[in-house]
């Protein structure tokens, strides 16, 4: 296996001509402990450097995220909601300040929109599992896209399975763009709910969302995005787009596992039951019935994930920081720059080429295995995807096992997508 040059040793890239950097990318890194170690040390040998290029996956956490959930721990821990005592209400100001974030980071009309899930597929269970089950019925349409995570698809077809409604699928073209035109005719009488994703996290397609949730109030059905491939890249306005529901997954974000948001337009909210029942969710409970909190808390139930929401809130704070708007330059610059070296390299052919996509890049090698290359370019320290990222129906639609994907963050850099583009060429050079 050839080796890869460490890419913070190698003398400059040519990237002549690309913009300047709109922060400082090596100040950045150092937020972020985790992209200094090393992979594959061995005794006897030094490691590679990380290229982490697993973003879409999973985003590495910077040191604010990790101190505001370790200081919690040490010194402002306690359950929240319930306590009388000094330290309960510090923990629940600190908790609930997170939902004021939330609300201010996707521009939401109240705090009392916003639900905090474990993730994002605990968002799509709740809205198909309370909102769907008492909603849909036989005859009823809801329409999805076939861009869809499995997140997007499951939750409806338990809820299907029980009440017997369609789920309709909007195609795409072979560069990941959605059919506006098909879309248009499946909406309908019979439509109950659009559901589908503000950004691809396989093609990096950004759905135009806006004009998708005009149609769909045109006809007066709501509609739910899943935008947890939108807010890392760009700022999201709730309002502004019109959602009814939208939702995220901290970890993507930058913040910690075990935390989500689902944002519903109040309205909609009061008029759903509960989605499970305990703790925290009620207002009182006899052997005689029970009654509900209003939203948010009245899907809320049990002890929430406290610890994993301040350091969402840290998260949240870190990249307002930065500025999505700065971040979003910053991964253009990086998707252009290895999209384009990328599909210079013979064999090569990326999938999913929509303009103005996120920074994800999926791509295939004619002739070699996806695993294979995954395998190969974690042997150099270039962290890839490889397989059907939780979207089959849409590798189906592109005829495909498999795909390797890059996909980049606020702190990956020119050099790693030089790494990326050298692995490539290094897996071609090796099935020689
Ligand atoms: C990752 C992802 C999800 C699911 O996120 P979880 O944290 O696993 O719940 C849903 N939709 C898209 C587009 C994703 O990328």
């Amino acid at each position: 296996m050839p080796d890869t040059p460490d890419p913070r040793c190698r003398p400059q890239p040519p990237h002549k001509g690309l913009p300047a950097e709109p922060y400082d990318i090596e100040a950045v890194r150092e937020d972020f402990p985790i992209l200094s170690r090393l992979v594959h040390e061995r005794p006897g040998r030094l490691g590679k450097p990380l290229v982490y290029l697993d973003n879409a996956a999973s985003a590495q956490k910077p040191r604010a995220v990790i101190d505001a959930m370790t200081r919690c721990m040490k010194l402002e821990y306690s359950n929240v909601h319930r306590g009388v005592h000094y330290l309960s209400q510090q923990t629940t100001d600190a908790y609930e300040a997170v939902r004021d974030k939330v609300q201010k980071l996707i521009n939401a009309a109240s705090r009392e929109e916003i639900i905090f899930t474990h993730n994002a597929t605990e968002a799509f269970n709740l809205v198909a599992s309370s909102w769907g089950r008492k909603t849909l019925g036989p005859g009823d349409e809801i329409i999805l896209s076939v861009l869809e995570h499995h997140a997007n698809i499951v939750p409806w077809q338990l809820i299907q399975a029980e009440k017997g409604f369609a789920i309709k699928v909007i195609p795409c073209d072979d560069r990941g763009i959605l059919d506006l035109d098909a879309y248009a005719a499946l909406l309908g009488p019979r439509t109950k709910l659009v559901s589908v994703t503000h950004g691809s996290n396989v093609l990096g397609t950004i759905t135009p969302v806006g004009e998708i949730i005009r149609l769909a109030h045109a006809h007066g059905v709501p509609v739910m995005i899943d935008g947890s491939q939108a807010v890392t890249h760009m700022a999201v306005d709730v309002q502004a787009l019109d959602a009814d529901f939208y939702v995220f997954t901290g970890h993507k974000l930058y913040g910690p596992t075990g935390i989500g948001v689902l944002y519903g337009r109040k309205k909609i909210l009061a008029a759903m039951p509960p989605y499970q029942g305990g703790g925290d969710m009620i207002a009182s409970v006899s052997f005689n019935g029970t009654t509900f909190r209003e939203p948010p808390y009245r899907f809320e139930a049990g002890t929430p994930p406290i610890i994993e929401g301040i350091g969402l809130g840290a998260a949240i704070d870190y990249v307002k920081t930065l500025g999505l708007a700065n971040i979003c330059a910053h991964e253009r610059t990086l998707l252009e720059y290895a999209s384009v070296r990328l599909a210079a390299i013979e064999g090569v052919r990326l999938i999913g080429t929509a303009p103005g996509k996120a920074a994800i890049i999926s791509f295939v090698i004619e002739g070699i295995h996806p695993h294979d290359i995954g395998m190969l370019a974690d042997q150099m320290g270039v962290a890839l995807r490889v397989g059907r990222h939780c979207a089959e129906p849409l590798m189906e639609r592109f005829g495909l096992e498999a795909t390797c994907r890059a996909s980049f963050g606020l702190y990956n850099t020119i050099a790693e997508a030089e790494a990326l583009v050298d692995a490539v060429l290094a897996v071609k050079e090796f099935f020689r």
